[in-house]
């Protein structure tokens, strides 16, 4: 099995660099920490990797996604700029077959455990930090705390129908989504609640458990969406009972490579209110070409 992540730069990403001489150093730090890691996991087969095994392991992580076979797909840190500010980020973890995706793990090191949407109820005083969501296909999404405190709990997204009672989650850095396009796709469907903005891919997993009714995501033109970035959340909700479609409303494709091949924008919802969100984006997209508003890249 294969490995496809972010950052795949010239050589940052294969084991070139920690072959040279000048790399030795470093491969033996990253072998004594994998053998440490090992041993840690106390299993009496946990095997003791050589120097070559662990370059050989690296080497796997070239993978480009596709439609054949099996790859993990990983964002080790999904919202840099919200973990530089001490917000929220994801460890995000999706693993592909045939280019589908059948399992995601989203870790969210900061996300309180009780719920921090409007329909907060428990003071945050009474929560732990750090939230663990998992899900399967077929076999729904579920939500623990990381410091195991919280054992894993089945979670579903908000059913409600009535956009007039409903709110939405987007990026917190209005560089990643327009935000006077989800503000106007807000106001046509009748949401009246302010945006919930938290950075990462926690945003899936809030909306997973109910924090919001709906995601929107409208990056700048020109923005191309990677795989990494929405693999794991993607079936997170799908197995919470909810949708994830791009604004002309397929589902997204992860088959295609490192890179997801979508027009506009990602919206999310469960399925009732759906057909109204659809209807809402084409109407807000459809204004602002008119205004043309739009940068041309
Ligand atoms: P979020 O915290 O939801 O805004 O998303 C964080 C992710 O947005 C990161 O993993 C980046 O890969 C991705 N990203 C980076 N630049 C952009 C951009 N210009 N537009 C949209 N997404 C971006
Ligand atoms: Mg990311």
């Amino acid at each position: 099995m294969e490995m496809a992540h972010r950052n795949k730069g010239a050589h940052n990403q294969d084991s070139e660099e920690l072959k040279q001489d000048q790399g030795a150093s470093m491969l033996d730090r990253i072998t004594q920490l994998v053998n440490e890691t090992l041993a840690l996991e106390k299993r009496i087969d946990a095997p003791f990797l050589s120097k070559e095994q662990v370059l050989l392991a690296i080497d796997r992580g070239r993978s480009e996604g596709g439609s054949v076979g099996r790859h993990w797909v990983l964002d080790p840190i999904d919202g840099t700029r919200g973990f530089v500010r001490g917000d929220q980020y994801a460890v995000a973890l999706g693993l592909l077959d045939q280019g589908e995706v059948v399992v995601g793990v989203l870790g969210c090191p900061n996300l309180p455990t009780n719920l921090i949407g409007p329909e907060a109820l428990v003071s945050p005083t009474e929560s732990s930090i750090g939230c663990l969501f998992a899900a399967r296909k077929g076999a729904g999404t579920t939500v623990k705390s990381i410091d195991g405190s919280i054992q894993p709990q089945k979670i579903s997204v908000r059913n409600l129908e009535d956009p007039s009672l409903a709110n939405f989650c987007e990026s917190y850095e209005s560089a990643h989504s327009m935000q006077n396009v989800t503000a106007e796709i807000a106001k046509i469907l009748g949401v009246v609640s302010p945006p919930l903005r938290i950075d990462s891919q926690a945003k899936y997993g809030a909306m997973a458990r109910g924090d919001a009714a709906i995601y929107l995501r409208f990056p700048h033109p020109g923005y191309r969406e990677k795989i990494w970035d929405h693999a794991a959340g993607c079936i997170i909700i799908k197995e919470a009972g909810g949708l994830v479609l791009d604004a002309a409303g397929n589902p997204l494709d992860f088959s295609k490579g490192r890179y997801l091949d979508i027009a506009s924008g990602i919206i999310s919802t469960n399925p009732q209110l759906m057909p109204a969100l659809l209807a809402a984006v084409q109407a807000a997209l459809q204004k602002e070409h008119h205004h043309g508003e739009r940068v041309h890249l």
